[in-house]
């Protein structure tokens, strides 16, 4: 019996890393209470097999018998003796001695569950690696599938896949170029890689096999200190706080609220120091890893290996060297998007979350939590300090910072005395002629390219939606192409060739005739990055153009790539959505063009205004970064907007003033809580009735206390074929919000098919 002989050592194991006090104690009938990677919303109570006399310790990961199968699970802790005639199970296994989830991140999982009402297990396992929920996986020396091209094939065999198989083609290619890599790895680079490779296997050319794991490199140790610079004295000043609540080794949030340009980084990474120094470690919580290159070169360079950066790129071989290396101690910093807040950093004595204002920390489908607000949660558990930094802070931070709850740190400044951009204001309405309105450039905006680049220095063009035109619509009856499966008109990409739905992805070319009256021919309106590239093209032959969005950035390391290239110099014009807005520091940038403003304002979203004057800000700091000024053009219908107006004269604080005031108001957050309830099916009256029936069980539970708005449709009717309906409550405080909640999910059973989201805080109203 193998098995068993394995399960003898690993007990021995135990015995000496673990202080059996700790544990449950070793009677044979001990109960330990699990939550397992399941969609579940309860727990589960196991007895703690003989093999196991040290008993079982929370945040252990086990594997246990579960439905007619197995299934992964945590230890929460001793369980109380269970309902009488209930048949108990053991514990199968214990696949790693050493707790997965330390204690205080074991505690801010179970808060968040409760919080975001959400299963239990499935927020544990969302701080794990993915391969810790597979059952029978080993715990370290996993074997991964390996590809790598089979013997005597080399580059003519592309010849003969080229034409009929592209993907094939593509994957054959990169591993005669490459050598062998692991299937996982490149089946998150490229869509369908899996069953591409079966088919290459299948004709020959391609072996798959299992091979344990190639180790990723742990990066060489850099001289500690490498590339640090002397700071300012605002950024003196915000240090002193840090340090100071950092020695006090008490949970303090500090919001580092710095203009664009003013050395945030520079305090991240000397508040970073001062943390290790003390022996504690620290997260680093930024946007998307793939957009802040220069931010996580910058602390990879002071810190060496001890960072780990956690990047969706990893395959989950990779994923699991870096989440072992922080867990061991072997890394103290972790670098990495919204799930980076889990990171299994021991001894956390700083978290740092960078743009904190940015909504891609809020996850809104599958388990709804925002990174933002548990990295608090961490901190408190912890005795961290907690860092939120921004040019442009929410009004939630704001609101702290005024309320005192948070220590609100200012760099009002630049660095280097540079001044912040100019912004100009160009009134669309005023451009009369009909031909330049339709174009991406005003006369203005393109005369300041014309002059960026004559002096050989760099721009940004920021429009906020891709594709190439807008929308199809029929010149006889005015009706635009809409996606079959979704309530949205389906945008026109040259790339690719066709329509497509932004939302599903679906695809179709552009119809001669209109589907809808069948007779009139379909005219092209609207802009979008890909003809604001092609206008710049056409307009300045000379000019090197890059394109960076979710179409031009496809695959692994694209987006760092682009923007590499684009730092470097090897271009001169980038044009982008919301992608080229966040951090960059690229100092040949000195001329940034919105070129439409309005677009995000008309958004049925309370935060419409907030995000715009976020955005315009945000795309605005990155002008003028190196030694020359930066001068910024926001192209507007809505010149005397409030956003526009404010961005211009870069009062921010005023913004949140009134935004405060009308927030307050009207009932929204900060003032109030919110959640956001939605139901979809696939049949147009069930999602209905749920809706009606939530309605009903949210408005008996809420009382006076709580205002119910709704049902409604879903802005955003019909997704993916799913009719879509939501409700808002609104609470004065979070415990009302989830005592309404939780009735509603005990008392309403949706019908089969049904989707129902709680998604407490929401930030994603459509
Ligand atoms: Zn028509
Ligand atoms: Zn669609």
């Amino acid at each position: 019996m193998p098995l068993r002989s394995t399960r003898l050592r690993r007990r021995e194991n135990d015995r000496t890393s673990l202080p059996s006090a700790q544990g449950v104690t070793s009677s044979p009938r001990t109960l330990v209470q699990v939550a397992v990677a399941a969609p579940l919303r309860r727990l589960f109570t196991y007895l703690v097999p003989e093999e196991l006399p040290a008993g079982l310790q929370p945040g252990q990961l086990v594997e246990v018998p579960f439905g007619r199968g197995r299934a992964r699970g945590v230890v929460l802790g001793p369980a109380a003796t269970p309902e009488p005639g209930l048949e108990l199970k053991a514990v199968d296994r214990l696949v790693e001695p050493e707790p997965v989830l330390p204690g205080p991140l074991l505690a801010t999982l179970r808060w968040a569950a409760d919080y975001y009402l959400v299963p239990p297990g499935e927020m544990l396992f969302a701080a794990l690696p993915p391969l810790f929920r597979q059952v029978g996986a080993g715990s370290g020396e996993l074997a991964v599938l390996v590809a790598r091209v089979a013997e005597g094939v080399g580059p003519e065999a592309l010849a003969g896949l080229a034409g009929r198989a592209p993907l094939q083609a593509r994957l054959l290619g990169a591993l005669v170029q490459g050598g062998p890599a692991e299937v996982a790895r490149l089946e998150a680079e490229l869509a369908g890689a899996r069953e591409g490779l079966r088919a290459l296997a299948h004709k020959g050319l391609v072996r798959l096999e299992r091979e344990p794991r190639a180790r990723a490199p742990v990066p060489a140790d850099l001289p500690e200190g490498a590339g640090a610079v002397s700071p300012t004295p605002d950024q003196v000043r915000a240090l002193a706080e840090i340090h100071a609540a950092l020695d006090g080794g008490e949970f303090v949030t500090c919001l580092l609220h710095g203009v664009t340009g003013s050395g945030k980084t520079e305090v991240y990474l000397r508040a970073i120091a001062r943390a290790l120094s003390q022996d504690r470690g620290a997260v680093l919580l930024v946007p998307e890893i793939a957009l802040t290159p220069l931010l996580t070169q910058r602390v990879t360079a002071r810190f060496g290996a001890q960072v780990a950066v956690l990047h969706s790129g990893l395959g989950a071989g990779e994923r699991q060297d870096e989440w072992r290396r922080l867990r061991r101690g072997q890394a103290r910093v972790a670098v990495g998007a919204r799930s980076a807040v889990f990171a299994p950093v021991p001894r956390l004595g700083l978290i740092i979350v960078d743009e904190e204002h940015d909504p891609s920390y809020k996850q809104s489908e599958r388990l709804p939590y925002h990174g933002r607000d548990l990295a608090l949660v961490r901190a408190r558990q912890e005795g961290a300090v907690a860092v939120l930094g921004s040019a442009t802070p929410s009004l939630e931070s704001c609101a702290h910072a005024r309320g005192g709850r948070y220590r609100l740190l200012r760099l009002p400044e630049r660095v280097h005395q540079r001044p912040l951009p100019e912004i100009e204001v160009v009134d669309l309405r005023e451009v009369l002629d009909p031909l330049e309105r339709a174009h991406a450039l005003s006369p203005r905006l393109a005369e300041l390219v014309a002059a960026t680049l004559d002096r050989g220095e760099q721009a940004i063009l920021f429009l906020n939606r891709r594709g190439y035109s807008s929308f199809a619509l029929c010149k006889d009856c005015g009706e635009a192409v809409r996606c079959a499966n979704c309530s949205v008109t389906l945008t026109h990409h040259l790339q690719g060739g066709g329509l497509r739905c932004h939302y599903c992805g679906a695809l179709q070319p552009l119809p001669e005739r209109c589907p809808s009256c069948k007779r009139g021919r379909m005219q092209l309106f609207g802009l979008g990055t890909e003809k604001c590239e092609a206008e710049v093209r056409r307009r300045f032959p000379g000019a090197r153009v890059l394109r960076l969005d979710s179409d031009s950035a496809t695959g692994r390391g694209a987006v760092a790539e682009i923007l590499g290239r684009f730092a470097r110099g090897e271009a001169d014009v980038l044009v982008g959505t919301q992608m080229v807005t966040k951090g960059h520091d690229i100092p040949g940038v000195t001329l940034v063009g919105v070129v439409l403003a309005d677009l995000g304002l008309h958004l049925p979203d309370f935060r419409a205004a907030e995000r715009t004057l976020q955005l315009l800000l945000q795309v605005a700091g990155r002008a003028g970064r190196g030694d020359r000024p930066g001068q910024v053009v926001v192209q507007t219908f809505l010149p005397q907007h409030e956003c526009v107006v404010l961005a211009r004269e870069n009062r921010f604080d005023d913004f949140v003033e009134h935004e405060l005031a009308r927030r307050l108001a009207l009932g929204y957050p900060p003032g109030r809580r919110l959640l956001l309830v939605r139901a979809s099916h696939a049949d147009p009256a069930k999602a209905a009735a749920l809706a009606r029936r939530l309605a009903e069980v949210l408005r008996a539970e809420g009382g006076a206390r709580c205002q119910v708005l709704g049902p409604a449709v879903s802005p955003l009717a019909r997704l993916r074929g799913r009719y879509r309906w939501q409700l808002l409550v609104k609470c004065p405080r979070v415990e009302d919000l989830q005592r309404v909640a939780g009735a509603a999910l005990r008392r309403v059973s949706p019908p089969a098919g049904a989707k129902l989201l709680f998604d407490v805080d929401p930030v994603d109203m459509l």
